[in-house]
């Protein structure tokens, strides 16, 4: 498999691109818009063809590739199903495989730090956007977020995975880039609680300025970053 994690400093967000073998198809996740050049001159390094470019949900801190890799490669553009964002392709939803080849990502819908919140996974790994992060999990005070939910994705879904689980979230802000489920249960401080009730309460008791790019990235994620004045 061709895998790489790529960085954006602006935001600390991490994008995955995965292929399952080089002169195949790729599918890259959460992509930044002002990295879509150096995308596309990678995956056309490893002479791959770039099939599908996903979001785990609409991102507040920076504004997606989706829309200018859809021009540029004419890949299919896709986001989950409660993102209700008019732009896409392709709307996935909990249970769905999203292919490249022979690599199939299954879909997991695990809300919380908001409401259109999707990880990815692969037998060895998951994709869990901003759901679990090494050592904390994202905020949960806009965009429909919920703690309540958030702790159901993490508890229900996420942590019963198997332990060596791989773990790529969509930011670290500590210079960290892997974990697997099994350090994360042990070790993850926002996870160290003894039910729901203490999590929520412990979520709601963040104070935390907004993403300095909140109000220009929401409203461009959803036309999926084409408009945007950012770039
Ligand atoms: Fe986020």
């Amino acid at each position: 498999m061709i895998f790489r994690q790529i960085f954006d400093h602006e935001s600390s967000t991490y994008t995955y691109l995965l292929a399952e073998r080089r002169g195949g198809d790729a599918l890259l996740i959460d992509p930044v818009l002002e990295h879509t050049e150096q995308y596309i001159r990678l995956i056309d390094e490893l002479g791959l063809k770039l099939v599908l470019a996903i979001d785990t949900h609409i991102h507040a801190d920076h504004v997606t590739a989706l829309g200018s890799l859809r021009a540029q490669t004419d890949c299919t553009a896709a986001m989950g199903e409660m993102t209700r964002a008019e732009c896409v392709s392709l709307n996935f939803r909990e249970g769905d495989e999203l292919k490249a080849d022979g690599l199939s990502l299954e879909v997991l819908y695990t809300p919380g730090h908001t409401d259109d919140s999707y990880s990815f996974l692969l037998p060895d790994r998951v994709f869990t956007g901003d759901t679990l992060l090494i050592r904390g999990t994202g905020r949960t005070d806009f965009q429909n977020g919920d703690p309540a939910s958030q702790y159901d994705s993490l508890f229900d879904q996420l942590l019963k995975l198997p332990e060596d689980t791989l773990v790529y979230p969509a930011h670290d802000y500590n210079g960290m880039t892997v974990s697997t489920i099994g350090e994360e249960r042990l070790y993850n401080p926002r996870l160290q609680v003894s039910g729901k009730e203490e999590y929520v309460t412990m979520m709601n008791g963040l104070v935390l300025d907004n993403p300095r790019l909140m109000d220009l990235a929401v409203p461009a994620n959803r036309l999926c970053g084409l408009g945007s004045t950012a770039q």
